[in-house]
Formats: structure tokens, sequence, C-alpha cells
């Protein structure tokens, strides 16, 4: 058995639910898998690594923030245990990181892969292409196989035991360093990551009625909020929300479209979703080709009717 590298994001003290998932990624090829985190809360954010599936964590400790000092060090985690994979999830800053190690490791990058399997130390990934129209099945050939899984795509494992835990200093020689961020406030769940997205078009009409929307999330729990372009051009919702070609790509358990009239280009960031309800007026909008469940109505009386009903699903 050879051993993955996977790199975890965390925030506040907890690894980020998409890492979770990348390491359940890691372990369904039956290697073994070492979890490497970095930065602030790694060390807190490092002990329930051992639970989800990883068999040895390394914090890299100090340093910068620096994504190509911590691209380095993980490139050097990888040969120095020999491992045969490196993984981290297709967020922002896994795209920012993995293509680094990747170069640093004479490999290439298997980028947003929504499958993974290996046969002893060869790896074979599966990702959509052309906007989600087709889907590719690709092997490796590099020494070492280096990808990023796409969030929701993969199960985060609760069936692992304990970790050993070391620490290893970071190297502090970042090139670009980051100096300091600002944050917005607000502990909205990410529309790439939540399990399940509630997205409104412009049949919402106008952006006050997104109320509706967000209240429909709310009453899910674990939603988040997306948006047509129509709508982000128009102002009504911020950049962050959008969904599609020039937007984000989101595959949750759940997506539910209202108002959307199904664009390619909004297609191309939703397809993937697992299960797809479409709320619209228009019984002949294209979204509803792809829906596996459609309301045709108005969305304005069909959102609070439907709000009730999941919280009252959620009481009983
Ligand atoms: C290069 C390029 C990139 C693009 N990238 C993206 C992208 O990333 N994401 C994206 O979304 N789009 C993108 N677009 C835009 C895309 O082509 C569409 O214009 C856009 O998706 C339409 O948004 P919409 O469905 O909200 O609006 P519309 O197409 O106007 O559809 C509104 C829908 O609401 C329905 N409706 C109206 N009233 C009600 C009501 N009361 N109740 C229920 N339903 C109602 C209508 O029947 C209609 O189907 C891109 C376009 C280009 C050219």
């Amino acid at each position: 058995m050879a051993n993955i590298l996977v790199f975890v994001e965390h925030a506040n003290g907890t690894a980020r639910r998409a890492s979770l998932e990348c390491i359940g990624a890691a372990r369904s090829t039956g290697h073994g898998v070492i979890a490497a985190l970095a930065g602030e809360g790694a060390k807190n954010a490092a002990a329930s690594l051992g639970k989800h599936g990883a068999s040895k964590v390394v914090v890299l400790t100090g340093g910068k923030a620096s994504a190509d000092a911590l691209a380095r060090d993980l490139a050097k985690l990888v040969t120095d245990n020999g491992a045969k994979a490196f993984l981290a999830a297709a967020s922002a800053t896994g795209k920012d990181i993995a293509p680094r190690v990747a170069a640093l490791l004479d490999s290439t990058i298997f980028s947003d892969v929504t499958g993974l399997s290996a046969s002893g130390d060869s790896f074979t990934a599966v990702r959509p292409w052309l906007a989600g129209k087709a889907i590719a099945t690709l092997s490796s050939t590099a020494p070492v196989f280096c990808a990023t899984t796409r969030p929701n795509a993969f199960q985060a494992s609760e069936s692992g035991g304990n970790a050993e835990i070391v620490e290893v200093a970071a190297s502090s020689d970042g090139k670009a360093v980051v100096a300091s961020i600002a944050a917005k406030v607000g502990g909205k769940l990410d529309v790439k990551e939540a399990p399940v997205v509630v997205s409104g078009g412009r049949g919402m009409k106008a952006p006050e009625n997104f109320k509706l929307i967000e209240d429909l999330a709310a009453a899910f729990g674990n939603a988040a909020t997306g948006a047509s372009r129509a709508v982000v051009d128009s102002g009504w919702r911020p950049h962050g929300e959008q969904v599609g070609q020039t937007g984000k790509t989101v595959s949750p358990q759940l997506y539910i479209a209202v108002g959307i009239s199904g664009a390619i280009q909004h297609l191309a960031g939703m397809r993937t979703s697992k299960v797809i309800v479409a709320i619209n007026k228009d019984a002949e909008a294209p979204i509803f080709k792809i829906a596996d469940y459609g309301i045709v109505g108005d969305a304005l009386e069909i959102l609070p009717a439907l709000t009730n009903a999941i919280r009252a699903s959620k009481k009983g």
C-alpha cells in the first residue's frame, strides 16, 4: 500500500469539509493517507483527521502565509514520505497550491476530479469536460499523481482511527507573502461547498424577493444561496454567488433553481448536482430538461409554501 499526501485546509481550528472529502477520495483508492496542514489553528484542526481516515498528520509550523513556500513544503513532504499521489480540494486555495506542487514534482495536474481510482500505484481520474457535457476518464503516467477534487463529489469518511501527529518547520522564504486579509463578516456557507444550494434568477423579479431564497436556504440549515449571472449583472446579488461558466461550479446533493431559465452557461456550473429541482412559471423553460423534479408556477407563491414545508419537516 502506498501513501497519498492530502493538503487539508482549515478555518477556526476545524478542517474544511471539502478537505475531509479529499481525504475520503484518497481513502477510496485503498492507499494510506498522510494529511498536511499549515497556518494558524493547524494544530487544532489536525486532531480530528485520524477519525476521518488519515494515518499520519503533518503540521507545518511557523513560516509565513505564502503559496509558493507552502507548495515547496508540500512537494518536499510528498518526496520525503515517498507518496505516490498528492491531492487538494478544488477550492480557490487548492487551485492555487496544487498546480505549483505538481510543477515542483515535475508532474501534471488533474483538476476538479469527480471520480478517482487506483490500481497499484497507477491512478485514474474522472472529470467533467466541455462544461459538463462530456465525462472524461484520464489515466496518469506521472511518477506522482496530482489532482484537485471537486467539493461534494466525494464522501468524507468517518471510519478512521487515531493518527500520528508530527510537526515540521515550514519554510519562510516565500516570494509572495500574504501581509493581511480583510475578511467579510458573516459566516455564510460557500455556494461551492454547501450540500444544498438554492439559486435565484431573473424570475425572482426584484432584489428584495431574494429574501424568499434566503428563507428557504435557512430552513434547510445547510444550504447556500446562489444566483444566475443575469441577477448578478443587475447588481441584485454578489458575484460570489454566481453559478455557471463565468461563476462557480457547484455539485451539491440538492440544487434548487428558482426563476432560472437554464441557459447553457448556467447549466455549465450546476449540471453535476446530484438532484436538481426547478421552479419556473414557463413549463417549456430549458431548465426542466435537466431537472429531476419540476414545479411549474409562480416562484413568489411557491417559495413561502416550500419553506414552510421544509420547516415543518425539520420540526417533525
Ligand atoms: C460568455 C457568457 C458567460 C455566461 N456565464 C454565465 C454564468 O456563469 N452563469 C449564468 O447564470 N449565466 C451566464 N451567462 C448568461 C446566460 O446566457 C443567461 O443570460 C442567464 O443565465 C439568464 O439568467 P436567468 O435564467 O436568471 O434569466 P432569464 O433567462 O431571463 O430567465 C428567467 C426565468 O425566470 C422565469 N420566470 C419569470 N417569472 C417567474 C416567476 N414569477 N416564477 C417562476 N419563474 C419565473 C422565466 O420563465 C425564465 O425562464 C453567460 C453568458 C455568456 C454569453
